[in-house]
């Protein structure tokens, strides 16, 4: 056999955090004996993956106030499993870190609010603890005091831990993926970096799989490729009933340790996005930054040129998806956050309307303390579902039952990437007929810590 009639068991498609860990799990959990990765760009986890494109966060479920208990109760597993991971790998401060976290709750009604989800939440994690004023005062100061040193007028009340890894830098994290994978001798593991995917077709039992200058050839495809997950399942006729809106969000940063840790702020359950939050951010020396906006960009990459055309195919708009988007915006709420969002990026302008709502987070900031974070941000790719003419929340997979899958990973994506890896290795081995190490996989990432 020439090496152009390599078969590959299994071919992923996308290096960022999801594609890394898939190729992760395959190589340590299962039989299969030879996986193959296509990246686009010469380096993994260049675009939401990276650590300047999203908040660093792990979310696990108890200061989101945005998550109801049971999706909770789901993405702590998963949650976990990053934790169990860099555990192992001894990673502790240098792709996974500590922070002080919390959620606040801020006047009467968001403070009951508080209360009552930390009674209902509080079994889930044992740990949280409520912060009075009096606590805030001493642990977060910069919550309470305004920048003349008077105290916060309104109630406020947080939620959240003081000793627990909050933050991960995704971007190291997928290489650690890959350098792991790599350890396992028995398996062909190979990356091909600038190879983006432009077609893919199956001839008897096999995808051809065409990049520019080369057709890869496997019995089975999982497609981890962001916001282009969907364009590709709908350049092969799949997933039509989806469309896409992608929503960029930006960040400002400070030059100084403004939080001590992340703190985030009750969601209103109308808006689609968590509030806006700040967060050491640790390719900045923990300086705070503070973010994301929410904003729709007709395009599937936040800093890179092109893929205009690519957001208006995965759009898939007609009369479903205009209603979705009428019914977005006959909401006044809705529509006002839509506007307000755009305004964040109008220079000067924007700064000053982010500073208004920064300032609920730290009373005492000031335009001198932050600026536009350029570069930093991603794109989160907002599924449609056409079908029930709404907008989803979370992840989407679609799972052809033909040997190819697509998964799409707006946010928490990243902090997923095990927990999906896991269902995809799952369904891998069941359509190539090999082994998936169950036992060893909770054994290692799945216990409970102790
Ligand atoms: C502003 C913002 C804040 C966020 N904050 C958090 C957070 O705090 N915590 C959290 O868990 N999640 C967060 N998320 C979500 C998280 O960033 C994503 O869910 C996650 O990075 C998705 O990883 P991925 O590997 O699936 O996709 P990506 O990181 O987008 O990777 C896809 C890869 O596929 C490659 N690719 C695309 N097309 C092709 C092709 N045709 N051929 C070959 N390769 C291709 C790309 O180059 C890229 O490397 C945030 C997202 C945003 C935008």
């Amino acid at each position: 056999m020439t090496k152009n009639d390599k078969v590959y068991e299994l071919l992923i498609v996308g290096g960022g955090v999801s594609g890394s860990a898939l190729f992760y799990e395959v190589a340590t959990y299962t039989d299969i004996k030879s996986v193959c990765l296509l990246e686009k760009y010469d380096e993994l986890s260049l675009l939401n993956s990276n650590a300047t494109a999203n908040s660093q966060t792990i979310h696990c479920g108890d200061i989101e106030t945005n998550y109801t208990l049971e999706k909770a109760k789901k993405v702590k597993i998963t949650a976990n499993m990053i934790e169990k991971y860099c555990l192992q790998h001894n990673y502790q401060d240098k792709i996974m870190f500590k922070h002080q976290k919390m959620a606040i709750g801020i006047g009467y009604e968001e403070c009951k609010f508080m209360l009552k989800r930390y009674e209902e939440f509080k079994e889930l994690y044992p740990y949280l603890e409520v912060y009075d004023k009096q606590k805030l005062e001493q642990i977060e100061p910069s919550l309470i005091f305004d920048k003349n040193g008077n105290g916060r007028d309104e109630e406020i009340v947080g939620v959240g831990v003081k000793d627990e890894y909050t933050t991960v830098n995704f971007k190291a994290l997928s290489q650690s993926f890959i350098d792991n994978a790599k350890k396992n001798k028995d398996v062909q593991a190979d990356i091909f970096f600038n190879s983006q995917v432009k077609k893919m077709t199956k001839k008897d039992d096999i995808y051809m799989v065409k990049t520019k200058n080369k057709t890869y050839k496997a019995k089975m495809v999982i497609v981890n490729a962001g916001a282009h997950s969907l364009f590709l399942a709908h350049s092969m006729g799949y997933g039509k009933h989806f469309g896409q809106i992608p929503i960029a969000g930006s960040f400002y940063k400070a030059n100084k340790h403004i939080l001590k840790g992340k703190v985030y702020m009750v969601q209103n359950p109308k808006l689609p996005f968590a509030a806006l939050h700040g967060d050491p951010d640790v390719t900045l020396d923990d300086n705070t930054r503070f973010g994301p906006t929410a904003l729709v960009l007709p395009k599937l990459e936040r800093f890179r040129s092109g893929t205009y055309m690519d957001f208006f195919k995965t759009l898939q708009l007609d009369i479903n998806i205009l209603k979705i988007f009428y019914n977005l915006f006959k909401d006044s709420q809705i529509r006002n956050y839509i506007l307000r969002n755009f305004l964040f990026e109008v220079p000067y302008f924007g700064k000053l309307a982010f500073l208004k709502d920064a300032r609920k987070i730290v009373p005492s900031l000031t335009a001198k303390d932050i600026s536009y974070a350029k570069g930093f941000g991603g794109v989160r790719g907002q599924i449609l579902d056409k079908k029930n003419q709404k907008l989803m929340l979370g992840e989407a997979s679609i799972d052809t039952g033909e040997g190819i899958l697509f998964n799409m990973t707006p946010s928490p994506g990243a902090t997923s990437c095990l927990g999906n890896a896991k269902r995809d290795v799952q369904i891998a081995c069941d359509y190539l007929g090999k082994k998936f190490d169950k036992k060893k996989f909770e054994a290692e990432l799945e216990e409970e810590q102790k």
